[in-house]
């Protein structure tokens, strides 16, 4: 038996995560990610393919990160005919980003439209709209971790918790065909230990090849117990002098692990008793999901809250702010607060009118916790540039600027050769690595050399062959 590997998207980069496998005359795709970065060239990506979606039999979806699931609606419409397997939360999930998603694209359009008088601009349609996305909703059979469940003739898949975000999920593939066997697993987005919310990630049961991510391959992190004592103490010392704590912070994973450590922080009295307010609409939808899916917790959650009938995603101190109006009568706030807005890199949305107000205090914090690409106005406030421009006026930053990196959602490559040291290198054929950039990853592959695993890095488009 031949089984064949490549990659069109996340491979040598980190976005646009899109793998195939073809055993025999099955084909399966492994997520199918829009590609993130300068908007030229990640249209161009996102619109021009290299594979022919009517030939894909069954598509995997690892979790609902726009760059794993973001052109899911687009295969569907030009021509994927297979189901799409993924656990229940990831369906949900993935139904908000893509809808998100759609209303983004839609607005842009109408804005260039407006805004492009002379026609000197092409301007191209939507990937995809509403109706879109509901016909690749109803392709989505879900399936729980831990659950073996038949996706082909001799391929059953198994879903085991990644611990990366609420639903994510390691796929692992068990063929038999024709009395040959081989198993093949991918770790999608890698999780770490203790997170808060969600599950340690499960090892995969002794792959013959396994794909693995190395996004942080050349990086380390901080534990979330540090990083939980420095927020107490930066929320401690802010409202101490009067001032409020602004967050910028993405509506999905990051905002309800922050409410989860505040609630933590409150319940302990280990932070004063101040308002806290969630101050965007799209991370209240969110937060409805994960209390939906308590299946996804881990037992700290359990213990914490559930055990207790309490919510970890509410308490009296706690608001979520809907309306615009209620989101406005923020900026009249006197007294220390906390204040938790999109987007997470502060290029649109809520978080802006926050900043605006509050950035020039310096009784003010603004935290970091997550990560800040190059050119967007949350990289200048973390680099602690002296002045910054919100809605085109300059603004002095006199607020402290606080960084926390602890809460990232991929494992470090302390953390992936932790994962790895539960697999025997003489039993496991070969890794292939896949979502790293070329630096984190030949750093990583050294690691691994050295722990005596056979690593390969996925080219794009290249086709690697194993026979078994
Ligand atoms: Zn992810």
């Amino acid at each position: 038996m031949q089984i064949e590997f490549y990659s069109w998207g996340a491979a040598q980069e980190v976005t646009g995560s899109k793998h195939f496998v073809t055993i025999g005359d099955t084909t399966l795709m492994i997520d199918c990610g829009a590609f993130q970065g300068k908007r030229e060239i990640t249209d161009k990506k996102n619109r021009e393919w290299n594979f022919d979606p009517s030939k894909i039999d069954a598509l995997i979806l690892t979790h609902a990160h726009y760059d794993h699931c973001g052109l899911i609606p687009l295969l569907v419409k030009r021509g994927f005919k297979g189901n799409i397997y993924t656990t229940p939360a990831t369906r949900d999930l993935a139904g908000l980003i893509l809808t998100d998603s759609a209303h983004i694209q839609k607005s842009d359009i109408e804005y260039l439209k407006k805004h492009n008088p002379d026609n000197n601009i092409v301007i191209k349609e939507p990937l995809y709209n509403d109706e879109d996305i509901q016909k690749a909703m109803s392709s989505i059979i879900s399936i729980p971790y831990n659950r073996p469940f038949p996706i082909a003739p001799g391929i059953t898949v198994t879903f085991l918790d990644a611990g990366h975000i609420l639903g994510s999920a390691q796929v692992f593939l068990d063929i038999e065909k024709d009395g040959e066997k081989s198993k093949i697993g991918f770790t999608g987005d890698l999780g770490r230990k203790n997170l808060p919310i969600l599950r340690d990630p499960d090892i995969l049961p002794d792959p013959d090849f396994l794909f693995i991510e190395s996004t942080y391959g050349n990086r380390l992190h901080d534990t979330v117990d540090f990083a939980t004592d420095k927020l107490a103490d930066i929320i401690t010392r802010t409202s101490a002098r009067g001032g409020k704590i602004i967050i910028p912070a993405f509506s999905i994973e990051r905002t309800q692990e922050l409410v989860y450590i505040i609630h933590l922080l409150a319940d302990q009295k280990k932070i004063p008793n101040i308002p806290i307010y969630v101050d965007s609409p799209m991370a209240t939808n969110a937060t409805s999901i994960f209390s939906a899916h308590p299946e996804c917790f881990d037992e700290e959650t359990r213990e914490n809250f559930l055990k207790n009938n309490k919510n970890p995603f509410g308490f009296n101190q706690l608001h979520y702010v809907q309306d615009r109006d209620e989101s406005k009568e923020l900026n009249k706030l006197r007294e220390p607060a906390i204040i938790i807005s999109a987007s997470g890199m502060c290029e649109s949305g809520r978080i802006l009118h926050h900043l605006k107000n509050n950035i020039e205090d310096h009784r003010n914090t603004i935290l970091v916790v997550g990560f800040m690409a190059e050119n967007t106005l949350g990289r200048k406030i973390a680099d602690r540039q002296k002045t910054v421009k919100i809605f085109g006026v300059e603004y002095k930053l006199n607020a402290e600027v606080k960084i926390l990196n602890a809460f990232s959602a991929h494992a470090d490559y302390n953390e992936i050769l932790d994962y790895l040291s539960s697999f025997d290198p003489n039993k496991l054929k070969k890794i292939y690595m896949v979502h790293g950039e070329p630096e984190a990853q030949e750093f990583l592959k050294l690691k691994l050399i050295e722990k005596n695993f056979r690593t390969t890095i996925m080219e794009p488009g290249k086709k690697y062959i194993e026979n078994i």
